[in-house]
């Protein structure tokens, strides 16, 4: 048994006792004493508290120590970004957010993720050593295994731009990159619903995507694009032209766009915001939401009878519309779904709201250092 096996029996941070990580991993005590102290020269390991008496010495507890690195997360939006450092349980430890064009191009905005990481590692005392792991979300797709964005609409100057080994020039530590809606899901699950292994998280806002999380992983797909809701076909968007060219997208009737144009179209001044119209009663806004849901509620009638989630989470900036969104969804999908899938399913707000995207880069960088292989290569460096 390894040494990040050892460290698998403590990684839900509860404390445990030398004998009872014998026990659990039939070594034996010298063996476990060893890979324990390895696991503490790392600063992952450390006593914790006072153990319960049994009379004579208290046995000594051991736990996942979350000060030993920091990780970084950060959330690149259209026209802002939110970067953070992370304990490694997730809580954030100081955050700063700025409005910055994704636009503007992979230099600049790198460039102040560079920036503002190295002053946030200052203010918080901590030396760029203690830097274990960045990610970071972009708004557009990204290709998994390399990290870059493949054709982002949004991004001009970001296609196949090589993000980890430009932040990487600063910081020489593992750069995990994912799209938007993958790390809103992650940050929703660690933050808000850490028992829930299967949940889709929904975002919707100028456009419409779904991160997948089944069996307790985020779902990816054979290239990164799973969970691509915003352009399959649904019958009311039949004769509606997207912006990407077909016809009949979820996005060109249900996304935030689609919404105030058809409010316009009705003669409603929607200067404010649909979200802000919705919140003051406007009745156009509040039935034009309540049928985006509907429309959303048909695309996930089917990934509910596929993919037989527990939670469906909804994010974004059209879920803070709050109930008549919902509404429209529930609807939809308690009808359209078998009766077993939805017995037990919630349809539920986002909690993290949005500091999901920042708090799941900060998880898709601590899944990646407190992973089996990660904990081994560092042991053994050390060894
Ligand atoms: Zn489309």
């Amino acid at each position: 048994m390894r040494t990040s096996d050892v460290f698998e029996l403590l990684r839900d941070g509860r404390p445990r006792t030398r004998a009872q990580l014998a026990d659990a991993s039939g070594l034996a005590r010298s063996t476990i004493a060893s890979r324990i102290d390895v696991l503490m020269r790392m600063g992952l390991v450390a006593p914790y508290g006072g153990g319960v008496s049994t009379g004579g010495r208290p046995p000594s507890l051991l736990a996942l120590n979350p000060q030993a690195w920091v990780v970084a997360g950060v959330d690149i939006g259209a026209t802002h970004a939110t970067a953070a450092l992370a304990d490694l349980s997730g809580a954030i430890l100081v955050e700063r957010r700025a409005d910055l064009d994704v636009a503007t191009g992979p230099e600049h905005v790198l460039g102040w993720v560079e920036q503002v990481l190295g002053e946030l590692l200052v203010e918080q005392n901590r030396t760029v050593a203690e830097l274990a792991a960045i990610g970071i979300g972009l708004p557009g797709p990204v290709e998994h295994d390399t990290g870059r964005a493949i054709n982002p609409p949004i991004m001009p100057g970001w296609h196949r731009y090589d993000v980890p080994a430009r932040v990487q020039r600063a910081f020489a530590v593992p750069v995990l990159i994912d799209n938007d809606v993958n790390i809103m899901a992650l940050g929703e699950q660690h933050a808000h619903l850490p028992d829930v292994d299967d949940l889709v998280f929904i975002k919707v806002s100028t456009g419409i995507g779904a991160g997948l999380i089944s069996g307790g992983e985020l779902q990816r797909g054979a290239q990164g694009t799973a969970g691509d809701l915003g352009h399959v076909r649904v019958a009311r968007a039949e004769d509606v032209t997207c912006r990407c060219g077909n016809q009949g997208c979820l996005e060109a009737v249900a996304a935030g766009p689609a919404i105030a144009e058809s409010l316009r179209a009705a003669g409603v001044d929607v200067d404010a915001g649909v979200v802000a119209l919705v919140r003051a009663g406007d009745p156009h806004a509040v039935q034009a939401l309540r049928q985006a849901g509907r429309d959303l509620g048909e695309v996930l009638a089917v990934l509910v009878n596929v993919i037989n989630p527990s939670v469906i989470v909804i994010g974004g900036s059209l879920a803070d519309a709050g109930e008549s969104l919902l509404a429209g969804i529930r609807e939809v999908v308690y009808q359209r779904s078998l009766p077993l899938a939805t017995e037990h399913l919630r349809i539920i707000t986002s909690q993290a709201g949005e500091r999901a995207g920042v708090l799941g880069a900060a998880a898709l960088a601590i899944g990646h250092v407190l992973s089996p292989d990660y904990i081994e290569a560092r042991s053994l460096a050390l060894a």
